[in-house]
């Protein structure tokens, strides 16, 4: 084992924080009881931190996916300074240089090299990525400032306000505790299970032959960031959760800001190109059994798999026509109700027609999966 390999300050650093995190908030609220503060201050700082990496770090800054009035931009930077994961620069820096690389060596956080070096073995390992492909944020200048002083505000932010809020209701070391080294150990690793679970458990069906997985329930854990195949398709979404009901903290706080003109430019990938990925991912799996067939059965699936896809691209030719038409109507300065309503209709038609294209094609892949050879 080459132990030079290894930063053994941040190694000290993410072994203390955990451990005095937890026995150490244990052995306080053991010997001095809990208060109603400090669950509190856990539970709200861990949420706060998380998502100024989800709003803030994550999809405002590494992916563009939209814009927010500086006064915005400060509050994400702050709270994500809480998160102990570096400046916006270098974490955007690494992140970009993720999507870019995934599954390749060169990915700093690749799964491909385990789940437990996605999760933290890269953070500990002395390697010197540079900062590279953000020129776009360095003339940001709040984020210039907070790449500068970075080390400062993220010790107040951490640990001394905890403190001083604890100190408003007599107990600092609490506030210390609860709100600090408890707090962090959640925020840091709930938001490596980014990294790691994400790329591990779960769906593909936005691109199979992706690491990254869409779970539901990670969901949960992650503010929003489960639907980890669905980023990695499309990183400049503004959502990770595309499904109204899908949890997605993130998404929720973006549209809401945007109607006080907090937020605004947000780029969303359109309907139709979300179900082109769905049947592509699941033409490939269709593909990859190929090796194990019969050619006159594999004739069978491509036929039919040819036909599907002319449907597909048959209903997208007018569905993109029909979204230029709404559009434009939208921009007219005589408002047509009527209109409008029908070219919604005419939408849910082409949505319906597309989930039929998608039905035939799941039916064709378990039909597969269940070993039948007639289709
Ligand atoms: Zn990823
Ligand atoms: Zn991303």
């Amino acid at each position: 084992m080459n132990l030079k390999k290894y930063n053994w300050w941040m190694i000290s650093a993410l072994t203390l924080i955990p451990t005095i995190g937890i026995f150490g908030t244990l052995s306080y609220g053991y010997n001095y009881g809990i208060v109603w503060q400090e669950p509190l201050l856990l539970i709200s700082g861990w949420w706060l931190a998380g998502m100024g990496i989800t709003f803030g770090y994550h999809r405002l800054f590494a992916h563009r996916s939209f814009n927010a009035h500086p006064i915005v931009q400060f509050i994400s930077v702050i709270l994500g300074s809480a998160a102990l994961q570096n400046s916006v620069l270098k974490w955007s820096s690494d992140h970009r240089i993720h999507h870019k690389k995934l599954d390749t060596y060169e990915d700093p956080y690749s799964i491909k090299k385990g789940f437990w070096y996605a999760h933290i073995g890269w953070i500990i390992e002395r390697k010197n990525i540079k900062i590279k492909g953000v020129n776009d944020l360095c003339n940001n200048k709040i984020l210039a400032w907070q790449h500068k002083h970075y080390f400062k505000i993220a010790i107040f932010i951490s640990f001394i306000l905890p403190m001083i809020i604890g100190a408003f209701y007599n107990r600092p070391l609490g506030g210390l505790l609860w709100g600090g080294f408890l707090r962090i150990t959640l925020v840091h690793h709930f938001t490596f299970f980014i990294n790691s679970l994400c790329h591990y458990v779960g769906k593909r069906p936005f691109d199979s032959a992706s690491t990254a997985r869409d779970s539901w329930w990670v969901a949960y854990f992650t503010f929003g960031e489960g639907f980890h195949n669905y980023h990695h398709k499309f990183q400049w979404d503004y959502r990770n959760g595309i499904a109204w009901y899908a949890f997605d903290p993130g998404k929720w706080a973006i549209k809401f800001l945007s109607w006080f003109g907090l937020t605004k430019d947000i780029r969303k990938v359109s309907e139709y190109n979300i179900m082109l990925a769905k049947l592509d991912s699941m033409k490939t799996i269709i593909q990859e059994q190929y090796s194990n067939m019969p050619v006159v059965l594999i004739k069978n699936y491509q036929d039919k798999i040819s036909s599907l896809q002319e449907g597909a691209n048959k209903i997208v030719k007018s569905w993109k026509e029909l979204e230029k038409e709404i559009i434009n109507h939208k921009k007219s300065k005589i408002k047509d109700n009527f209109q409008l309503a029908i070219l919604n209709q005419k939408r849910k038609l082409y949505r319906k027609e597309f989930a039929a294209v998608i039905n035939g094609t799941t039916i064709l892949m378990l039909s597969l999966k269940n070993g039948n050879s007639l289709v």
